[in-house]
């Protein structure tokens, strides 16, 4: 398999491309970010690294660092975190409150963002210094990234997050939240605030495909069982109320953040990083998901 032949190939097509849908404004801090940057980077687990176009260039990686939070959690709590959280997809924008009345304060999902305040509650509660904590693990996957949250994303979202205040509530007032919710929310903006590159990012995705080891010193990051419905559920809840078609025509589990930032793996192979700015009106990269249909299509590399 010529992987560096064929992400040359599908990134020039789709780089061609109309530049369709919208930066995600709603944060101004991301309504300034350059609209035409295009970057891939592909881990593989046999070693070959290999990026194009503006894989080295930092972005938010906003809702991506769902998987992150969860993962500590999950390693830290174990199978009880799931009396908290479903674990189905929602079929609901990643911002709606609609079910949590009718679930009880019990969010759908870890990867919505009512799911994601939980988590954030959760390591606030088991965590000693939960910001540093947080980072730290996040450096064990992958000892030399240069991830770091940034104060500007934070403030900037902080400053017209209604939505989550409002979920946040809703959630404590069912007695789903165990924190101050000021204090759950500070945090959840921190997470979400998270900087890194496609180069880091797959590269810090990739023990996901490695059975929950790192590749290069096999440190184990989760357990096996715990790794596979990581997986799973990124598979059937990683792009919103678009995973059901993510699936389909791309077929690879994976998460998606609205800063334009999609990651996907290859369970035995590889993990992906694409960015491109601008999103569909589901809150999806559009080239993002158009290079990954394109490649998964042209490898014949779906886990289908
Ligand atoms: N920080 C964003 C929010 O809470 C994350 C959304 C996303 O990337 O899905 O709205």
């Amino acid at each position: 398999m010529n992987f560096k032949i064929i992400i040359n190939e599908v990134f020039e097509r789709v780089e061609a491309l109309p530049q369709k849908g919208e930066l995600a404004t709603y944060i101004p801090q991301l309504a300034q970010v350059n609209s035409s940057k295009f970057g891939v980077h592909l881990s593989t687990i046999h070693g070959l690294n290999y990026g194009i176009g503006d894989y080295n260039d930092r972005f938010s990686i906003q809702s991506i660092s769902k998987v992150l939070s969860l993962s500590l959690a999950y390693k830290l709590v174990g199978e009880s975190i799931w009396q908290r959280l479903g674990v189905e997809p929602s079929g609901t924008a990643f911002n709606s409150l609609v079910q949590l009345e009718a679930d009880k304060g019990i969010p759908r999902n870890p990867f919505i963002n009512a799911g994601a305040i939980v988590v954030a509650d959760i390591l606030l509660s088991t965590l000693k210094n939960p910001r540093k904590d947080f980072l730290e693990f996040i450096h064990t996957m992958s000892p030399h990234s240069n991830v770091n949250y940034s104060k500007k994303v934070a403030e900037s979202e902080k400053k017209i997050g209604f939505r989550n205040t409002a979920l946040c509530n809703l959630i404590k007032s069912f007695g789903n939240i165990e924190n101050k919710p000021n204090k759950v929310l500070d945090f959840y903006f921190d997470i979400c605030s998270l900087e890194t590159n496609c180069k880091e990012l797959s590269d810090l995705f990739l023990f996901f495909a490695n059975e929950g080891c790192t590749n290069i010193d096999q440190n184990r990051i989760l357990t096996k069982s715990q790794t596979k419905r990581m997986n799973a559920l990124m598979q059937t809840c990683g792009f919103y109320d678009e995973s059901g078609e993510f699936a389909f025509k791309v077929g690879l589990p994976g998460k998606s953040g609205v800063g334009g930032g999609i990651v996907a793996l290859h369970p035995g192979k590889y993990s992906i990083a694409v960015w491109s700015p601008k999103l569909n009106a589901k809150g999806n990269s559009y080239k993002g998901i158009k290079f990954l249909e394109e490649f998964t299509s042209k490898t014949e590399m779906s886990i289908f």
